[in-house]
């Protein structure tokens, strides 16, 4: 099948005007010129007119079992009271819930372009129910929770267990211990060796708030006080930064997604080069906090992979928790607090770059032969020149998303059969 357009968005630095794209089954043969692609005998032309055809998001961080709080909490006084909010929260709610949300999630992703997420599974057992319920390829990450020694090992058989349960079903697999501060530093080290040894990426949330810089810089806070009435041994506080202190527990794996890395200091960014971790940047979670300004410039300086994530609906509040879970929104998002980056930067981290940093950029991330067919359309019928602009900036559904070959959402304008 060919699908032609007003113009192809490849990847960075390669934009195609009066494109066309030839799929065939899952894979994408080839992407060029539309005069330089005659269809073979029998083979479906569609051409989509005045549109723009693009990779679809891969959105690096997400957890789609929360869409259904959006909007339902507060920031809070203090990251702590945000945490004891989530957690109360979570009590309540039933596999069911769960269940509904996952999918609402993923209907949302894939409504606003999105083919492919790293999803954390807060859930166990609950990937392996859901994955065949959506088109969207979700990256299931085990969370991981061990703040008092004897949880290590519980937690070690579970990433195990889920390993064997989610790899025959998911394109990728990964680990998540969800942060230091809920983690001990034996634990941290287990698990990246766990991922080391199976070969699979991890994902942490890392230097993400005050509180947790307050609690390992400085051993103090609300952080430090709640996870010590919690009966964690705080041994390990007060001695460096969140990630001098992931460092020092041999807390990163080969492939390290760091989620957030809000604050930092210079030596933090060349520990990140060194370790050639990946940053997920969060921008609407990270804007709903209030958080200083990301340091977008110095990681890309220091050659770090940035990628972009939604996070999840509990960090999110307003207009922000109307529009759910929208790669767009966090490009848009990104573009207002960092007006000097180009869209065609903007749309590498929205895509590419999370690929990159799931291990599977040479399976999905930019158009090119070889590659599994996820792409996405959205109308257009301005200059070529502004097709990056026009795509960083769309406020509505895609006109239509395909994963694996297949067309799986339509938007109402679209003129795809
Ligand atoms: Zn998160």
């Amino acid at each position: 099948m060919i699908l032609q357009s007003r113009a192809i968005w490849a990847s960075k630095g390669n934009l195609i005007a009066d494109g066309a794209v030839r799929i065939r089954g899952e894979r994408i043969a080839e992407v060029g010129a539309r005069v330089d692609m005659a269809p073979e005998a029998g083979e479906p032309v569609a051409d989509l007119g005045n549109s723009i055809i693009f990779p679809a998001f891969v959105n690096a961080h997400c957890h789609l079992d929360y869409s259904g709080l959006a909007g339902g909490l507060s920031p809070g006084t203090s990251f702590a009271d945000w945490l004891a909010q989530i957690v109360s929260i979570k009590k309540s709610l039933t596999h069911d819930d769960h269940e509904v949300a996952w999918l609402a999630g993923a209907d949302m992703l894939m409504s606003t372009g999105c083919g492919t997420v790293a999803n954390i599974e807060s859930v166990p057992g609950m990937y392996a129910r859901m994955a065949s319920q959506t088109p969207l390829l979700v990256c299931p990450f085990i969370e991981l929770i061990a703040y008092h020694s004897e949880d290590e090992i519980a937690a070690i058989d579970l990433a195990q267990n889920e390993l064997m349960a989610n790899e025959p079903l998911a394109l990728k697999v990964g680990v998540s211990p969800h942060a230091p501060y809920t983690m001990t530093p034996e634990g941290l080290k287990a698990l990246a060796i766990f991922a080391d040894e199976n070969l699979l990426p991890l994902s942490i949330h890392l230097a993400e708030s005050d509180d947790e810089w307050d609690m390992f810089v400085d051993g103090a806070g609300p952080l430090y006080d709640t996870m010590s009435s919690l009966g964690r041994v705080m041994g390990d506080c007060g001695k460096g930064t969140p990630v001098q202190h992931l460092a020092k527990a041999a807390g990163f794996s080969k492939k390290t997604l760091v989620v957030h890395a809000n604050r930092l200091i210079n030596a933090d960014i060349e520990m990140l080069q060194r370790v050639g971790a990946d940053v997920v940047h969060c921008p609407r979670s990270h804007a709903w906090f209030g958080h200083a300004n990301f340091d977008c410039d110095r990681l890309a300086k220091a050659g770090v992979n940035i990628c972009i994530g939604t996070d999840s609906l509990a960090s999110t509040g307003g207009e922000t928790a109307l529009i759910g879970l929208n790669m767009f929104a966090e490009m848009q998002e990104l573009s207002r607090n960092h007006p000097e980056l180009p869209c065609e930067d903007l749309l590498q981290m929205a895509t590419e770059n999370g690929a990159t940093a799931l291990g599977l950029g040479d399976e999905i991330g930019v158009l090119k032969e070889g590659l599994i067919a996820n792409m996405a359309v959205i109308p257009y019928n301005d200059s070529v020149l502004s097709v990056p602009e026009a795509i960083v900036h769309h406020r509505r559904p895609v006109s239509m998303l395909m994963i694996q070959g297949k067309r799986v959402f339509s938007g109402i304008d679209s003129i795809v059969d």
